[in-house]
């Protein structure tokens, strides 16, 4: 008995390496088509984060196609443990740095830096393990609740599932649901709303409990309600632990606050700063703020125009 369960033991935990590669895999896929081209290098190590996360983009150059450059000789630096903003029009390559981050894609030239460690050098699942990421649109698997939140760490208990939920304030909502827990969600199952999903990704991001931390904000709007209760949410838990978080935004209203803004056009950093110090710049950043403002209060007005009739 004793010479079976040795073995055994050990498949268990292959399988649930492999297990957990195969959802890293899944994350990726949702970063985007997975470039084939890329691969671990030999003397790969994990990586280690001695100065608590910092990320460098030093002279990136990168296109989908080699010949249509998305970004251009880009340099930026993330500092460690601060609430940075990627702000910037449609399709200036907000997304593609992340995607890039994560080695989806590797960079045509340039290189990018954890904690002074260029990501080729590091093992890639330890460098997927170090990301978390809440995507635009959260894929759901088809299976229950408490499996799609458990798919942030395989291993933890179901009372580490529920912290995990209620700390995402989604708890009361899924105990609404039939089969609490156990209810089957995903194309299958039950279909729950934007916000629902994007409660159960930080759920799953909480049992993951990442040192950096992304959050892609949907291009569709969420309700203005919803949003700025998520957004609330979000902002305590990044408060409990100092990590580095990065929101790449479209919204500007939901990252006025962050330590530092970036803000990118055409591939390239043109400006940044803090909310202040950008809007008394007059370029980019403030034409942006001062675009969405007017629309905002167009908005509300009509909201109340409604409201009186
Ligand atoms: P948005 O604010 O609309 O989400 P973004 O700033 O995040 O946009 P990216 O998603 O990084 O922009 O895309 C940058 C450019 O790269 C866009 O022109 C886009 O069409 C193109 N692009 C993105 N993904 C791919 C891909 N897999 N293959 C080819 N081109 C792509």
């Amino acid at each position: 008995v004793f010479q079976l369960s040795v073995p055994l033991n050990f498949l268990g935990s292959v399988y649930r390496e492999l297990r957990q590669s195969l959802l890293d895999m899944e994350t990726l896929f949702n970063l985007q088509k997975v470039n084939v081209s890329i691969s671990e290098s030999p003397t790969a190590k994990p990586l280690a984060l001695p100065k608590g996360g910092e990320i460098k983009f030093e002279n990136v150059t990168f296109g989908y196609y080699p010949d249509q450059p998305i970004l251009r000789n880009l340099s930026l630096t993330i500092p460690a443990g601060k609430k940075v903003a990627i702000v910037g029009p449609s399709g200036c390559g907000k997304s593609t740095l992340l995607r890039l981050l994560f080695r989806s894609y590797d960079v045509q030239s340039g290189r990018i830096l954890i904690d002074d460690q260029d990501i080729r050098s590091i093992k890639l699942d330890s460098l997927r393990r170090a990301i978390g990421v809440v995507p635009q649109d959260t894929p759901l698997f088809n299976d229950t609740v408490e499996h799609n939140i458990r798919y942030g760490n395989l291993d933890a208990p179901p009372e580490a599932v529920i912290a995990a939920a209620q700390r995402a304030h989604i708890h009361d909502k899924i105990l609404s649901f039939r089969d609490g827990y156990q209810t089957m969600v995903g194309e299958r199952g039950l279909m729950i709303s934007g916000g629902e999903k994007q409660r159960l990704a930080m759920s799953r991001l909480l049992l993951k409990d990442p040192p950096l931390l992304f959050f892609d904000e949907a291009t569709s709007a969420l309700d203005t309600h919803t949003e700025q209760a998520l957004m609330a949410d979000v902002n305590g838990i990044l408060k409990d632990k100092r990590r580095t978080s990065v929101f790449v935004a479209h919204r500007l209203r939901t990252i006025f606050d962050a330590d530092l803004i970036i803000v990118l056009k055409e591939g390239h950093v043109e400006e940044m700063g803090g909310h202040r110090e950008l809007l008394e710049q007059g370029g980019l950043y403030a034409a942006l703020w001062r675009a969405q403002e007017m629309l905002h209060h167009k908005e509300e007005e009509e909201g109340e125009q409604e409201a009186d009739q």
